[in-house]
């Protein structure tokens, strides 16, 4: 398999999830060997490449830091150009934090697809792992497991407790459509969590354009009754929406391995933190 980048650029405007900063960003073809890179443009031009050796903050969202400079929420554009195979753009940004969208990665998804993508002269460069490896943490129940493999397999479970999501998994493989199952389901948390989580400064641009809102428990706001159930401004698209998120996720997360990868992998309630530590070490002990 050859390296691939973008056949086009595209501008996407937006505001940041968590800053709330509106943000432009264009994403632009790159040569081959090039890999993934952000460019702070309003920061004199300071490049971050997309690999876990620069991960800065992960709660809630996968940042990137490099010489005091950092692009936030990386993990919906860095799941796309993963699924969609594409080992080389240059992503011009003049924020601290990605646009949300509508909270997905469809409408990267979708512009990319549009145009196809330009095949380049060179091979693909491939991240294999070559032992199988797990990992557990006892205290949050979330586990990963990686065996190696001759192509790319994820599944994730997910389990938050909560009776309106229940228990949910999600798969991906090479014969998944990622465009129409995966890419268009959005972001989501818990609507106990929203005052905590602005209290923090987090989710400063989030909106129901760009979220589900679980509700556990019937609640009210500003004097009108919220009853359980899920809270958007468009339906579900899928009974497992949010395990489908959760791995739209991860595969973002992977893709800070630098390279494709080939591996089978299984995710049990993974979170930013425990996925970027878990690629940081792959490519410690893989070097
Ligand atoms: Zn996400």
């Amino acid at each position: 398999m050859n390296q691939h980048t973008l056949n086009n650029s595209y501008q996407f405007d937006g505001v940041g999830l968590h800053t709330g900063a509106n943000v432009s960003m264009t994403i632009l073809p790159a040569p081959e060997d090039f890999g993934i890179q952000f460019q702070r443009v309003d920061l004199g031009d300071v490049f971050i490449e997309a690999n876990a050796f620069n991960v800065g903050r992960t709660e809630r969202s996968t940042a990137l830091e490099k010489n005091g400079a950092q692009v936030g929420t990386t993990e919906h554009l860095l799941a796309a150009f993963m699924a969609l195979g594409v080992d080389n753009a240059l992503v011009k940004i003049d924020a601290p934090e990605l646009p949300i969208l509508d909270g997905s990665a469809k409408v990267y998804t979708d512009a990319i697809l549009a145009d196809g993508l330009q095949q380049q002269e060179k091979d693909r460069k491939y991240f294999s792992v070559k032992e199988p490896f797990s990992w557990r943490d006892e205290k949050s129940g979330s586990e990963i497991s990686i065996t190696p493999a001759d192509d790319f397999q994820l599944t994730v479970d997910i389990d938050f407790n909560s009776k309106v999501m229940g228990t949910q998994s999600a798969s991906f493989s090479r014969s998944t459509n990622f465009a129409k199952e995966i890419a268009p389901c959005r972001t989501f948390c818990f609507y106990h969590e929203i005052e905590p989580l602005l209290k923090a400064g987090l989710i400063q641009g989030g909106s129901l354009e760009n979220a589900l809102v679980i509700v556990e428990r019937q609640s009210e706001y500003q004097g009108k009754i919220i009853e359980p159930g899920y809270m958007s401004s468009r339906p579900l698209l899928f009974p497992n929406e949010c395990a489908r998120h959760k791995l739209l996720d991860v595969l973002g997360d992977f893709a800070l391995a630098g390279r494709a990868m080939k591996a089978h992998i299984y995710a049990k309630k993974p979170g930013h933190t425990i996925n970027t530590q878990i690629i940081r070490h792959l490519l410690e002990i893989n070097r």
